[in-house]
């Protein structure tokens, strides 16, 4: 099995590069950011503060959290309903990146991850693939592009979908998620030792999907 692991802060273009490598190469692709959306939501939906671990961990064993592909299209399954389009706000983002530093919430979505790389060939996105999930993973690459250059991209994409979004505000929670996601205690937002870097603040998406796919065949050819 191949597997590829794609790393990087929120907003550098992750998971739309990822979907398009994995497609022109026929892999499954698995976004693992979903799961620890659904963590979170499962909190809001329970009144849980993310924060409060002890009682976040008393929750995981009657969260039941999985993955399913319809038409190669990844939805994320809440106690068996499908929560794919609720976990992508602002506030589920904040709320996943509080539960993602509780080092049971981790543990309890390993294997998870793990079991999709046994059976497929898979890219895998998110911020512990190269070093935690997936560490023997044949390429790894860690994807990047500055605050401002995120921020701007993610405005636009909530203007597309008719959200209201204030530059600032996002410039904001982008500076605030990547502290969060690189300085907690348990598998910090940082490259694998042998991870190809790539910023794509300058590059369009096209010129970054081709620079993806071009790393990735170099790896396995
Ligand atoms: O990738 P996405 O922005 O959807 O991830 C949401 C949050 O989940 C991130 O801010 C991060 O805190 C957490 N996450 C993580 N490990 C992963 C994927 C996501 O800690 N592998």
């Amino acid at each position: 099995m191949i597997a590829v692991a794609i790393d990087g802060p929120a907003g550098a273009g992750k998971s739309t590069i990822a979907r398009k490598a994995a497609s022109e190469l026929g892999y499954i692709y698995v976004d693992t950011g979903a799961i620890y959306r659904a963590v979170g939501l499962a909190c809001t939906q329970k009144k849980i503060d993310p924060s409060d671990s002890e009682k976040v961990v008393e929750m995981l064993p009657e969260t039941e959290i999985s993955i399913v592909f319809f038409n190669g299209e990844q939805h994320v399954l809440l106690d068996d309903k499908d929560v794919s389009s609720e976990i992508r706000t602002e506030k589920a983002s904040m709320t996943a990146s509080k539960v993602s530093a509780i080092p049971e919430v981790r543990k309890f979505l390993l294997d998870l991850q793990r079991n999709f790389a046994k059976n497929d060939n898979v890219v895998m996105d998110g911020r512990d693939i190269g070093t935690v999930v997936l560490p023997n993973a044949q390429v790894k690459i860690f994807l990047t592009a500055s605050p401002e250059t995120r921020a701007k991209r993610r405005v636009l994409q909530l203007k597309e979908k008719g959200e209201t979004a204030d530059y600032n505000t996002v410039l904001a929670d982008i500076i605030q998620r990547d502290y969060d996601d690189s300085h907690r205690e348990i598998a910090p937002l940082k490259a694998a030792d042998s991870a190809v870097m790539v910023d794509t603040s300058e590059l369009t998406l096209e010129q970054s999907i081709a620079k993806i796919i071009s790393i990735i065949k170099e790896h396995i050819e």
